[in-house]
């Protein structure tokens, strides 16, 4: 049984617990897991890998005698194909095209695989991501992990992006401003991958990405359409961490998604892979 699963049954049974009359047999439990801006361009400059990671050498020491110049390696350069998720990732890490630029310590591109079927969007980078530069490192990321394996896929097999790729101060949603200079980064994303399936965490991928206005409350569980591809909202894993009550629900969300791709629905109590 995934953690996920055991979190959900532990939330249930204390939920049950908190309801007089609520039956909380394992078999009650069970039943219940049963026109958009462009500022990106369209086609992304050139960019090598190694263009800004060329080693300095170092200054000599003061009544030294400079030394004679070291000969140098030519650092090699990795010529990255427009077009690729690669190249748009390396894109990103010189973006300064917001001021969020000013406040990151690592842009992050997105992550996974480049032909998922799936694809979770958030918000934005956190603190932990900002530091390593990955989506979805921290506490929430552990949950989305719990989540992407209670569907029977990898971390791996589903690609993870976000609607700004740099960190916004003391985690604020983005501004406006700073998602439509980003967006674009995201649409080129979802053009290369073509997933079958977008998962939307939380109510603001959903106002910039489909531009609703709706809470997530309303939005949750509904089908939903981007560019021709079904999209599913639910709840931001940092949500759920702190409303632990809204698991049940966002696991009826992803079990929407899993027949949406075919994907046998666990039952509870069932190893997933
Ligand atoms: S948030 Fe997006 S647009 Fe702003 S600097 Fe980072 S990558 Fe560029």
């Amino acid at each position: 049984m995934t953690e996920f699963f055991d979190q959900l049954i532990e939330t249930l049974q204390n939920e049950a617990l908190r309801r007089p009359g609520m039956n909380a047999s394992q078999a009650t439990l069970n039943e219940l897991f049963s026109e958009r801006k462009q500022t990106v361009p369209r086609e992304l400059p050139a960019v090598h890998a190694a263009a800004s990671a060329a080693p300095r050498a170092p200054e000599p020491m003061p009544g030294s005698s400079p030394a004679a110049p070291a000969a140098q390696e030519p650092t090699p350069r990795r010529q990255l194909v427009p077009g690729t998720l690669e190249h748009l990732a390396e894109t990103v890490r010189h973006c300064r095209n917001c001021p969020l630029c000013e406040t990151r310590l690592n842009a992050v591109p997105g992550e996974g695989n480049p032909h998922a079927r799936l694809m979770f969007i958030g918000e934005g980078p956190g603190a932990d991501e900002d530091r390593q530069g990955r989506p979805f490192v921290g506490a929430a990321g552990q949950l989305l992990d719990k989540m992407i394996l209670a569907m029977q896929f990898r971390r791996e097999e589903v690609y993870i992006a976000n609607i700004v790729k740099c960190r916004p101060p003391r985690n604020r949603a983005p501004m406006p401003e700073e998602a439509a200079a980003c967006i674009g980064y995201l649409e080129h994303q979802i053009r290369m991958i073509k997933p079958e399936v977008i998962v939307l965490l939380g109510a603001t991928a959903a106002h910039f990405l489909l531009k609703r206005e709706e809470g997530i409350m309303r939005l949750r569980g509904r089908w939903l359409e981007y560019d021709g591809i079904p999209v599913m909202p639910t709840f931001h894993p940092a949500f759920l961490l702190r409303q632990e009550s809204a698991k049940r629900e966002a696991w009826e969300d992803l079990k929407q998604v899993m027949r949406r791709l075919g994907i046998p629905v666990p039952a509870p109590g069932r190893t997933a892979r």
